[in-house]
């Protein structure tokens, strides 16, 4: 059984899995022998595809729109809009049982750990029976991580970690193989489940991004093509911009179900996902985000017997803040917790240098899952031995889950065990609502660093995991700790407010610094609170954070990204280079294809190339003068259907194509084409000629050879763009630029390399 970690290869490319990865990991070694520390980043991947959103407005597409426009084409138009709601509707809904489901079982399985382990750790403390809950506690977690692990790395590797780089990387236009698969969902879902109730440090909302919108892409395709079955329902949303939209809302439907934050939602899809945007669009994916926090409303206020109470919109609850002021005075002393955004910086970096190691020597499969487990022993050990060693007795108060009572007296509970005997979502509702004084300094700052560890450790291992969680716990124990010290040095208690504002604040700090959001988390922040009075600290916390943050590296998301060797557009161009032209970013010579080819020609060009897109060309005259004017650009899954179909003619000498194709062929097909080596063609069919007019897109968007590449740049990225054709003064075709061309032009600030161009590599 060959198991993988990390994102799995292109499947368009033949070669296997394994040939990759140890390609990547010799690529790796290559690199490290030139002395150079960072090289991973300093590639592109070429077996990343790209989406097409551009329309392909060929002659199908023109007569079908004409033939509606002779019918009732406002039923037409009203019909499609409706459907696009009711997909939305259907999105929300699925995402809210998913999260529902994980949420109970998750309940169910952790549940019953902690009641075990804690009626074990109940009656067991004395120095050597106390070995037998702490080996019951790890034996659990081994096995739950085990089987999150086997899941991840023999199931779908791409299910690893939170999900967000990927459906980042999605939305921006680069297909990572499987994101968006059924399988890829079950093994994130299940996994998720296991990896949390092992009590990793790790989150389950980041991956409820991922499921919703694995989620949007199947239910708005109307079909399954791991099951085999069409619906024949939603044709009209078989195209990447279609689909792009849906995805969209499901990675907000998955923020509101994770934070029951509707509005955040939205806001999240804006700032880390979309990178194409429009006034309908917002409406409906704010749907999306609403119909998936209320059902799971209703969902879980059913499942906790309070059916129709509706408090439970999102998966975390950080519980009422309410009474907990701050003075304006205080504001200043937040914009200081966001400058210590310096050492989130730090965590991004440790991740970095880890998952580096990784990749270079953790690549295979079994390797990955023992890997898993020596960090889930490492956590039980550590917590543990905090658990042991923190003689921090308290009265039991509201706010703690499973408490232990171990050295304390009756009444009493260890405090460190509140923090580390307990799911993370239930450890951030300790740090920000345990009373004054209940937590002591000599508990959190050994929680801190360790958590801190813990989280830099755990994020990018072969499980699925969440990243919010880790670092909102890790910065609401600093935050703790600086509120805690602050108090100390105050002679009344009121100059400063609770300590549970300041561990709110210290959590927006740690996870604006590593992940570098502002918009969407704060908003996040405010709807998970039910606060709006926090909006101003933590909107100025995220920004400093962010703002500190940057100086140093960028945030973990898009360090994933990088290191993954993924061509991915940016919000703009990289500064200072409209001195490039297009003719330096082009590549040439082009392989054309002629209006009318022949089959055998094409078939051999298809094999020979692994391009996916052909500008079309008048064939050369005789004369071999005229000629080569550019008509239009087709693309190779076009030219799969057109082969399968065999729509070419029936004869070599004939006009007339053996078969006429319409649009519904294509949509039947999507998204997953047949490959043009399994495509069989006779030898007399290689002499018949296909007209390659009806199909190709026309009026492809060209530009000229002096084009600079910030306008190339901008082009591909507000109109999501695949390929641009490099035309001359006679619109003949001199060259062609993908994203992989403009993605390779990067400014790197940070190692003071200024602009800079990337090799595009078979990694
Ligand atoms: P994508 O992979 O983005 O879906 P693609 O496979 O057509 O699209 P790339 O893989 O990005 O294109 O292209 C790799 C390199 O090949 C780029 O430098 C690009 O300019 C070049 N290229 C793409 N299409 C052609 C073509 N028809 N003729 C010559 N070079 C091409």
């Amino acid at each position: 059984m060959n198991g993988t970690c990390g994102w799995p290869p292109s499947s368009a490319n033949s070669a296997s899995s394994d040939t990759i990865i140890r390609q990547r990991h010799a690529s790796a070694g290559r690199n490290r022998a030139r002395g150079e520390e960072f090289e991973a980043m300093d590639v592109l991947s070429d077996r990343y595809q790209s989406s097409d959103y551009d329309v392909i407005e060929n002659q199908l597409h023109t007569e079908d729109e004409q033939l509606l426009a002779k019918q009732k084409i406002p039923k037409f138009i009203w019909q499609l809009e409706m459907k696009r709601w009711f997909v939305m509707l259907l999105i929300g809904m699925t995402t809210a049982a998913i999260a529902a489901g994980v949420d109970i079982c998750i309940d169910v399985l952790a549940g019953s750990k902690y009641s075990l382990v804690a009626s074990y750790f109940a009656h067991k403390v004395d120095d050597i029976s106390i070995l037998i809950p702490f080996f019951l506690w790890m034996g659990i977690d081994v096995v739950f991580v085990f089987l999150a692990a086997m899941l991840v790395v023999y199931g779908e590797p791409v299910a690893a970690g939170s999900g967000i780089p990927q459906i980042k990387c999605y939305l921006n236009g680069v297909l990572v193989p499987h994101v968006v698969r059924f399988k890829t969902l079950l093994c994130k879902v299940i996994g998720i489940i296991f990896a949390v109730s092992g009590g990793l440090a790790v989150g389950k909302e980041g991956p409820m991004i991922h499921a919703g919108s694995v989620v949007a892409a199947g239910v708005s395709q109307g079909k399954s093509t791991t099951f085999r079955r069409d619906l024949k329902i939603f044709r009209d949303f078989r195209t990447d911009h279609e689909k792009r939209d849906f995805v969209s809302g499901g990675a907000a439907a998955g923020v509101a179900a994770a934070f029951g934050a509707p509005i955040g939602g939205v806001l999240f899809s804006l700032e880390e996902g979309a990178s194409f945007w429009n006034q309908s669009l917002t409406w409906r994916i704010f749907f999306a985000s609403m119909t998936c926090s209320f059902t799971l409303n209703v969902l879980l206020s059913y499942y906790n017997g309070n059916p129709w109470s509706l408090s439970s919109p999102g998966l975390i609850n950080f519980g009422e803040f309410t009474g907990i002021d701050y003075h304006g005075y205080e504001i200043l002393l937040f914009l200081l917790m966001g400058v210590i955004g310096v050492c989130w910086a730090a965590f991004n970096a440790i991740n970095y240098k880890i998952t580096v190691f990784r990749m270079k020597y953790v690549y295979r499969g079994s390797m990955c899952v023992m890997e898993v487990i020596v960090i889930a022993i490492l956590t039980v050990s550590l917590s543990f031995l905090s658990i042991y060693l923190g003689k921090d007795c308290q009265p039991v108060t509201q706010y703690v889950e499973n408490p232990l009572q171990l050295f304390c007296g009756d009444g009493e509970y260890s405090a460190s065990a509140s923090l580390f005997f307990s799911t993370p979502e239930e450890s951030v509702k300790t740090l920000f609502h345990a009373r004054e004084g209940s937590i002591s300094f000599l508990t959190l700052l050994p929680f801190c660093v360790i958590y801190f560890l813990l989280a830099t450790l755990t994020y990018g291992l072969s499980i699925p995991s969440g990243l919010f969680i880790p670092c909102l716990l890790a910065g609401a124990a600093w935050g703790r700790l600086f509120g805690m010290f602050l108090h100390y040095l105050s002679p009344t208690p009121e100059v400063f407010s609770a300590c549970g504002l300041y561990a709110l604040i210290g959590a927006a700090a740690q996870l604006g610094g590593v992940i570098r959001m502002t918009i969407s988390l704060t908003v996040i922040l405010m709807e998970a609170t039910h606060n709006i009075t926090y909006g101003l600290p933590l909107m100025l916390v995220l920004i400093t954070a962010k703002w500190v943050g940057d100086i140093f590296n960028h945030g973990l998301y898009d360090i994933h990204i990088e290191l993954h060797s993924v061509p991915l557009l940016h919000w703009g161009p990289p500064p200072v280079s409209s001195h490039i032209k297009a003719s330096d970013v082009m590549n040439h010579p082009v392989v054309t294809l002629n209006t009318i080819e022949n089959v055998g020609r094409l078939m051999d060009i298809l094999l020979k190339n692994d391009h996916n897109g052909f500008p079309v060309v008048d064939p050369y005259d005789e004369t071999r003068i005229l000629g080569g004017t550019f008509r239009g650009l087709i693309i190779r899954s076009q030219l799969s259907v057109l082969l399968k179909n065999k729509a070419f003619t029936s004869w070599p000498t004939s006009n007339e194509p053996r078969k006429r194709i319409q649009l519904d062929d294509f949509r039947n097909e999507y998204p997953r084409f047949t490959e043009i080596a399994d495509i069989s063609i006779t030898d007399r069919e290689r002499e018949c000629s296909i007209d390659l007019r009806p199909f190709m897109n026309p009026s492809p968007y060209s530009v000229s050879k002096e084009a600079s590449l910030p306008r190339m740049f901008r082009l591909f990225r507000a109109l999501g763009l695949r390929h641009l054709v490099v035309t001359d003064g006679h619109n003949r075709v001199v060259g062609i630029v993908t994203r992989k061309d403009l993605a390779r032009y990067r400014y790197n600030s940070h190692r003071n390399r200024g602009l800079e161009e990337l090799p595009i590599v078979s990694i």
